[in-house]
């Protein structure tokens, strides 16, 4: 594994030289996650994602982007947001940037749904160019979540400042967390949630959209094991794909 942030440039040109050719770009976000966890929350998970896979592949690690499409969340002060073209023209700098100078399979690990889209509309720019792009969003999560999760969801699918993500951010990030704070809160959702754009503030005062009590750091590393597994076999199929 190669984190380019902390390496000098010459040893980059050795090891791809030597035959790295993956890179991974872990795309967080800094927003709301409840008076408990810190903002940079979607930004912890996704870099200790990532660097569990650069160590696994041997890849080039690039240091994380802290912002991401967080409109939902703008109501919290706090959050700071990227537009929706904004996120992809990052990811498609850096994926050109990094393909510029050898590597052959760039990846975006994405820690935040809000980037979902956007970080879509860069994956398709950049094959439209041919540079081999894959974009992983938490595979085997869910599966895993099912196994782990003791506290009742908020709402189908979602897993904000609660027990899921505050385990993983204890796991990774012990010392941001604050268990003193632990507290529940059960929006009440608009009947027509999920088919319009809405503002989180708008249903919870807090920021939590379930139980973060039952939290614990095992969980979230259960959970890390579950989408590293997950995202293994995907990563070896993108890379024969791209080198056959
Ligand atoms: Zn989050």
């Amino acid at each position: 594994m190669i984190d380019a942030y902390t390496t000098p440039w010459t040893e980059v040109r050795d090891r791809i030289a030597g035959g790295t050719t993956i890179a991974i770009l872990p795309f967080g976000a800094l927003e709301e996650h409840g008076p408990q966890l810190p903002l940079g929350t979607d930004t912890i998970v996704a870099v200790h994602t990532a660097r569990l896979l650069a160590e696994h592949f041997d890849a080039l690690l690039l240091p994380a982007i802290s912002y991401g499409d967080t409109w939902a969340t703008s109501g919290y002060p706090g959050t700071v947001g990227l537009s929706p073209a904004t996120v992809t023209a990052i990811a498609v700098d850096i994926g050109r940037a990094v393909h510029s100078f050898g590597i052959r399979q760039f990846v975006i690990l994405n820690g935040d749904f809000g980037n979902r889209l956007p970080l879509g509309a860069a994956v398709r720019a950049l094959e439209g160019e041919g540079i081999a792009t894959l974009q992983l969003d938490y595979p085997g999560m869910d599966a895993a979540i099912a196994e782990v999760r003791e506290s009742v969801q908020a709402t189908g699918g979602m897993n904000h400042a609660e027990e899921i993500e505050t385990s993983m951010v204890w796991a990774a990030a012990p010392e941001t967390v604050h268990p003193e704070r632990f507290a529940p809160e059960y929006p009440v959702f608009p009947v027509d949630f999920g088919l319009r754009p809405l503002r989180l503030h708008e249903v919870s005062v807090s920021g939590v959209f379930g139980d973060p009590t039952p939290a614990t750091p095992e969980k979230g590393h259960l959970l890390y094991d579950a989408v590293v597994a997950a995202s293994i076999p995907i990563i070896e199929r993108f890379v024969a794909g791209t080198t056959a």
